[in-house]
């Protein structure tokens, strides 16, 4: 299969991305925030984010200065990349219609927060990162190329790993308890073992 095969479905991908986040952004706009946290922090790691899931990918899809960091992956792996990626695209639509109003790129409590715990919420704490993780794992096989196939899933790291506890915390002091028992009973991107 020809690279620019990969490249259209690479972008027709991400469009569809797009398309489910993006009623959600422009409700997210009109909510009164009433607890905002590391918001500086929380604004270069979406920066950075941006970098890796889609500027690189850019560079790959419209410009030759990548083709050098070419991985040779066979095709059924660039073809799982694919499926996993459409996988993960009916779960984001599934946790951005059941986190509804409470959904935010940064770090926030909302006037009139309410903690989901069902759906996709029932068993797993963050399955948007959940997510995210398919995607850029995706990301890796699809594109196969070293700096931006990878790039997506070390940016991601770095925020997901400065974020969930933050998250976590912000969250039991809004919530006490009730997040307290909720963390006993999931994981945080896998369901919990029992
Ligand atoms: N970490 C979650 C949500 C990502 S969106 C996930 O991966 O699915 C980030 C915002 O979601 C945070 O600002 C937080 O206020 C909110 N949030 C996270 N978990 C929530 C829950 N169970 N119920 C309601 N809001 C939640």
């Amino acid at each position: 299969m020809s690279e620019i095969i990969f490249k259209i479905i690479f972008i027709v991908l991400f469009i569809i991305y797009i398309l489910i986040r993006v009623p959600f952004d422009k409700k997210y706009k009109q909510q009164e925030k009433i607890r905002v946290v590391n918001s500086t922090k929380e604004k270069s790691l979406l920066f950075l984010m941006a970098l890796g899931l889609l500027l690189m990918p850019l560079l790959w899809i419209f410009t030759p200065f990548l083709e050098r960091f070419r991985i040779d992956f066979p095709l059924w792996v660039r073809l799982i990349g694919i499926a996993v990626s459409i996988g993960s695209l009916f779960y984001f639509q599934w946790i951005h219609k059941t986190l509804g109003d409470n959904w935010s790129p940064t770090l926030e409590i909302r006037k009139g927060h309410q903690l989901i715990k069902t759906g996709p919420y029932k068993t797993i704490r963050h399955p948007m990162y959940t997510q995210i993780w398919l995607w850029t794992i995706a990301q890796v096989f699809i594109i196969s190329n070293w700096v931006a196939g990878f790039s997506g899933i070390i940016v991601w790291a770095i925020l997901y790993f400065s974020r969930v506890s933050s998250e976590e915390n912000m969250l039991k002091e809004n919530f006490g308890d009730e997040y307290a028992e909720y963390m006993k009973q999931t994981g945080r991107v896998f369901p919990k073992l029992k």
